[in-house]
C-alpha cells in the first residue's frame, strides 16, 4: 500500500462518511448500532431545509447538500446523500411539494451524492448525471488516498441520462444549466445554475470553510478544482446564492475566498516541488499551519498530500 495518507481512524472515518461515500463505515456503523442498542427507539430526524428562494430549498445534514426545485412541472433534486437517508428526504420533499420527483441530478459518483438513487429511481425519477458519473459508478479501482479499493455499484443506481459537456433543463420555469467541470473534485463533476433564480449548485467542487478532498484516483485534481471555482466565479454575481457540496450557503465572496486558499495551496506546493522537497518535507514543515481554521475531516495534513500528489502527478 502506497504511505499517502495517514490520518487518525477517526478523521478517516469521517472521510469515509463525508465523501468518498461509503455507505458502511465501521465506525459510523458501529455507532449508530450501540445508539439503537441503547435507546431502543427509531433513528431520530438528521436532516434539516432551509428555503433559499420562491419554491427552492436547500436539504442539509448526512451527506452532500441536495437542491430542491419543486413547482408544476414536479421536483428536481440535485444529489440525494446516502441510502440511509432516503425515507427522510422522500418525506421532507412530501412536505415541500405534493407533485412527483421527476429527476435527480448527481453532481458527481461519490456515495453521499449518490447513495440514495435507488430509492429515488423506485418513484419514477429519472437520475441524471455527467458520463463519466455512470462509468465511474460501474467502476472497481483502488483508492490510493484511503488504501482500499472502491467496488462498482449496483447497476439499479446508475445515471439513465448522461451528457458529456452541457445539458439544458427547462422545469418549472427555470431555465436549468448543468455544466461539467473537468477534472475538478471528481472526472464527472456537474456545477448546476438556476439561471432566473440565480443560484448555482456546486457539488463537491466547493466545501464552505473547510479543506477541500480532491478526489485524485476519481480523476479529481487541484487544478481542476481551481478552474470549477472560477467557472463558478464568472456565472456569478453579488446577489447569487452559492450552494456547496457540504457547508453552509455561501455568496460570491466566500467562494473568492475558496479559490484563493486553492490558489495559495498551490503555489507552497508547487514551490516545495520545484525545490525538490517532498510530501513529507512539506508536511514537516507544516506549510498550511496558518489556514488551520479549514481543517476538518480534511486537515492540513491530508491538503498538503492530496495537493502534492496531484500536483506532481499531472
Ligand atoms: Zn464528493
Amino acid at each position: 500500500m502506497p504511505r499517502f495518507i495517514t490520518p487518525s481512524l477517526i478523521t478517516l472515518a469521517a472521510l469515509l462518511t463525508a465523501c468518498s461515500g461509503q455507505e458502511t463505515s465501521a465506525a459510523a456503523h458501529a455507532e449508530a448500532q450501540a445508539k439503537a442498542e441503547e435507546t431502543q427507539e427509531a433513528p431520530k430526524p438528521v436532516l434539516s431545509f432551509e428555503t433559499i428562494g420562491e419554491n427552492l430549498h436547500v436539504i442539509f445534514g448526512s451527506g452532500g447538500n441536495v437542491g430542491v426545485s419543486t413547482g408544476e412541472d414536479g421536483i428536481i433534486i440535485i444529489d440525494d446523500k446516502f441510502e440511509r437517508n432516503a425515507e427522510e428526504i422522500l418525506s421532507t420533499l412530501k412536505t415541500l411539494s405534493d407533485q412527483p420527483l421527476r429527476y435527480v441530478l448527481n453532481t458527481h459518483y461519490h456515495g453521499d451524492h449518490t447513495g440514495s438513487n435507488i430509492q429515488m429511481k423506485e418513484t419514477g425519477a429519472t437520475i441524471m448525471a455527467h458520463d463519466n458519473v455512470r462509468k465511474r459508478m460501474g467502476m472497481t479501482f483502488e483508492n490510493k488516498v484511503f488504501g482500499r479499493v472502491t467496488e462498482a455499484r449496483d447497476p439499479e443506481s446508475w445515471p439513465t441520462l448522461t451528457f458529456s459537456d452541457t445539458a439544458t433543463l427547462y422545469f418549472n420555469g427555470h431555465q436549468v444549466n448543468v455544466i461539467h467541470a473537468p477534472n475538478a473534485h471528481t472526472d464527472g463533476d456537474s456545477i448546476i445554475k438556476f439561471v432566473e433564480a440565480n443560484v448555482i449548485h456546486m457539488g463537491d467542487n466547493y466545501f464552505n470553510g473547510l479543506f477541500p478532498y480532491v478526489d485524485v484516483d476519481g480523476g479529481g485534481s487541484l487544478n481542476g478544482m481551481i478552474a470549477a471555482h472560477s467557472a463558478a466565479l464568472d456565472m456569478a454575481d453579488g446577489n447569487t446564492k452559492i450552494i456547496p457540496g457540504h457547508g453552509p450557503m455561501a455568496t460570491k465572496a466566500d467562494l473568492e475566498e475558496a479559490r484563493a486558499l486553492l490558489m495559495t495551496i498551490k503555489e507552497r506546493v508547487e514551490l516545495g516541488l520545484k525545490q525538490g522537497k517532498s510530501a513529507d518535507d512539506l508536511v514537516n514543515e507544516n506549510i498550511l499551519q496558518d489556514y488551520s481554521k479549514y481543517a476538518s475531516f480534511i486537515n492540513e495534513e491530508n491538503m498538503i498530500r492530496i495537493a502534492y500528489r496531484s500536483l506532481s502527478e499531472q
